[in-house]
């Protein structure tokens, strides 16, 4: 689940971590009032979106007067911010960070993530931080570099060896010490599986300063985060992705024509790949689960459909559990509910197969019980 700037910032703060002052509107009426709160004569105006690469998409600008900030308040608030890291349609900016103005002289980066080849965290650093990380991390990956954790301790040699790499002075390194040590305890504390500071500055005074910051907590780990949980922003999520949650659907929005309908995840990826394997492209994942229900069936129809892309829908059952006549009359029920315009081609194997396979001819639905045959068909019908 990721966090917003405003929300990873606010939790850094709590770890006694160096951030800007800062102050979070979703209104323009909010501006003059935050700008002033803040103090001082320019600050920096930041759309908050669950996406990085916003300084490069104009989401983020220095301004000089608290009109400056309206005027960029007013050009975001209730947009759609699309940058290098979003899809084509872009992050909601429904809040807006407001900062005191950082005066930089270098820019780091400075990332934590659970590295599971390695099982470990890695931490990851480099000199050259900011907006063009990804092309130092393309041209040039010596120069940055990664440190491996077993666990929330971090040993004087590490710090050293991160320092070292940053060329940090020895009053720098004094305060890096200090940062390392608050990150780790807060990357474990929070059950995090990413922490990006991008950039980490060293101000003209000389002062480390966590300029950006981005946090990502473990979806698995979110039951003991409840206070973390909280914070979850629906709005930036894909919004079938989101309704999928609240139905208990395993879904994940791709960008083919064949919507797919499984029960089980390891059956689903079978599906994609049979799919792929006879030169199809799945439209989705979706994982109905091991209890097929009615209502379930015609939400997942539902979802599958919202995607206008849909052009047939492969719905891939295996009767392990569950009863695939009790299936076959969902599958009916759900589609004269939703009202399915498209072909739907039903493969079903396992427990009463025939039965189901019976019940859904007689509302001419053809179902096969090869998984090849019905992908096949389904790529046939798509193209
Ligand atoms: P991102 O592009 O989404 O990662 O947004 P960032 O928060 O990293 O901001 C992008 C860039 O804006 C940074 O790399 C800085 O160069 C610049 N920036 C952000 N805040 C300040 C600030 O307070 N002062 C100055 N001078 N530049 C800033
Ligand atoms: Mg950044």
């Amino acid at each position: 689940m990721n966090l917003h700037e405003y929300q990873s910032k606010e939790i850094f703060a709590r770890y006694g971590l160096p951030v800007s002052k800062g102050v979070v509107i979703k209104s323009l009426q909010e501006v003059s009032g935050a700008c002033k709160k803040i103090g001082g004569k320019s600050w920096v105006a930041k759309a908050q979106v669950h996406a990085g690469g916003r300084g490069k998409s104009g989401g983020v600008k220095l301004c000089n007067s608290i009109n400056e900030v309206r005027d960029f308040a007013e050009q975001w608030l209730g947009k759609s911010l699309i940058t290098y890291q979003t899809d084509e349609h872009g992050q909601l900016v429904n809040s807006i960070l407001i900062e005191e103005l950082t005066d930089i002289k270098d820019e780091i980066y400075l990332s934590m993530v659970v590295d599971r080849t390695s099982q470990s965290v890695a931490i990851i650093a480099s000199a050259e931080g900011g907006v063009n990380i990804e092309e130092t991390a393309k041209n040039n990956p010596e120069k940055i570099i990664s440190i491996f954790l077993k666990d929330s301790n971090i040993s004087q040699l590490q710090i050293q060896k991160i320092c070292l790499t940053l060329s940090l002075n020895k009053q720098q390194s004094e305060q890096m010490d200090d940062i390392l040590k608050r990150l780790t305890k807060l990357f474990f504390e929070c059950d995090l599986a990413l922490l990006e500071i991008n950039p980490l500055v060293i101000k003209t005074d000389e002062k480390l300063h966590c300029l950006d910051a981005k946090l990502n907590v473990d979806n698995n780990a979110l039951f003991r985060q409840q206070e973390l949980a909280k914070m979850h922003d629906q709005t930036q999520e894909d919004h079938r992705e989101a309704t999928a949650k609240q139905f208990d659907l395993s879904y994940v929005s791709l960008v083919g024509n064949i919507g797919c309908m499984v029960n089980g995840a390891g059956l689903a990826m079978g599906t994609m790949d049979t799919i792929k394997f006879f030169g199809g492209n799945p439209a989705n994942f979706l994982d109905v689960g091991g209890t097929a229900t009615q209502e379930r069936v015609a939400q997942a129809f539902k979802l599958i459909l919202d995607d206008p892309d849909v052009k047939v829908i492969l719905v891939n059952i295996f009767g392990g559990i569950v009863r695939c006549d009790l299936i076959a009359e969902g599958i009916i029920a759900a589609i004269n509910e939703v009202g399915v315009n498209v072909p739907v081609i039903v493969r079903l194997e396992g427990n009463n197969a025939d039965l189901g396979s019976k019940i859904l001819l007689e509302s001419n639905i053809e179902s096969l019980s090869s998984l090849e045959e019905a992908a096949k068909k389904s790529v046939e019908l798509a193209q």
